[in-house]
């Protein structure tokens, strides 16, 4: 569960966001999209506190990330995140990459975080990957070895910044079959996408973000069938 109430985030004097509201259930997949620059990744970046907020509040799983007394790290095992660029470290194997957190963090032991890493790469389709390192990977691997490591710490909510829009065309189709799955099995999830056809087919609720705030938002066919405001039409005629 997600709630954000009138946050705001200045870098200097640019106003990025600019009074956003919005409260995400449990179990909801809510896609955000908008024009280049309009706060998408920024109000990501707020929901697990990788930026400080300039005012407002947010609750993220029952964490006030407002609070400057939160623990950061508490913060992120319970909040999942997944990049356009995998950030994968180089010098580990795919499995090693995927224990790395639970280890650190003395959640599992090495055993147990190895048997878990296999079962997150079962679930991606890696299974025999988990030697290989991320640089033997083709980008849509990659990718999924991100989504298994965001997943190691089994998060109640993942986040995920236009996580296919690095791959090459072929590729896509395999990162969003994960995403996907995901999505049905019932993890809440914010998806900041330019794959309007995704956001259609798993969103259940899609979020317009421009200028800094929330235009318009509504289900799926409601927003791409009939969007109410002129910016909102203005966008997906241009993307659609
Ligand atoms: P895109 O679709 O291109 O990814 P976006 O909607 O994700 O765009 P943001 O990355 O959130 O947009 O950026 C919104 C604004 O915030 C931009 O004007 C950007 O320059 C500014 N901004 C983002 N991060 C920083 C930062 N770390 N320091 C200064 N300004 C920043
Ligand atoms: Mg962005």
């Amino acid at each position: 569960k997600i709630q954000v109430k009138d946050l705001h985030k200045s870098f200097g004097s640019n106003n990025v966001l600019k009074g956003i509201d919005l409260d995400i259930r449990e179990g909801e997949v809510v896609c955000v999209i908008g024009p280049s620059g309009s706060g998408k990744s920024t109000l990501l970046r707020c929901l697990n506190k990788l930026e400080d907020i300039t005012s407002g509040k947010v609750i993220v799983d029952g964490f006030d990330v407002t609070d400057p007394k939160v623990d950061i790290n508490e913060v992120r095992r319970h909040v999942g995140m997944v990049f356009q660029h995998f950030n994968l470290f180089p010098h580990m194997s795919v499995a090693e990459n995927i224990m790395l957190a639970p280890v650190e963090l003395k959640k599992m032991n090495k055993a147990q975080a190895r048997e878990r890493a296999l079962e997150l790469l079962e679930r991606v389709g890696l299974k025999d990957k988990a030697d290989a390192r991320p640089a033997s990977l083709s980008g849509g691997q990659k990718q999924r070895v991100a989504i298994a490591r965001a997943l190691a710490m089994a998060p109640g909510i993942m986040l995920f910044d236009e996580a296919t829009s690095a791959l090459d065309p072929e590729m896509v189709g395999e990162v969003l079959q994960v995403i996907k799955e995901l999505a049905e099995s019932g993890m809440t999830m914010v998806l900041v996408t330019h794959e309007m056809g995704f956001a259609r087919e798993v969103g259940d609720r899609v979020v317009f973000m421009a200028d800094g705030v929330v235009c318009e938002q509504g289900e799926p066919e409601q927003l791409f069938g009939n969007p109410q405001q002129e910016r909102t039409r203005d966008f997906l005629s241009k993307v659609l």
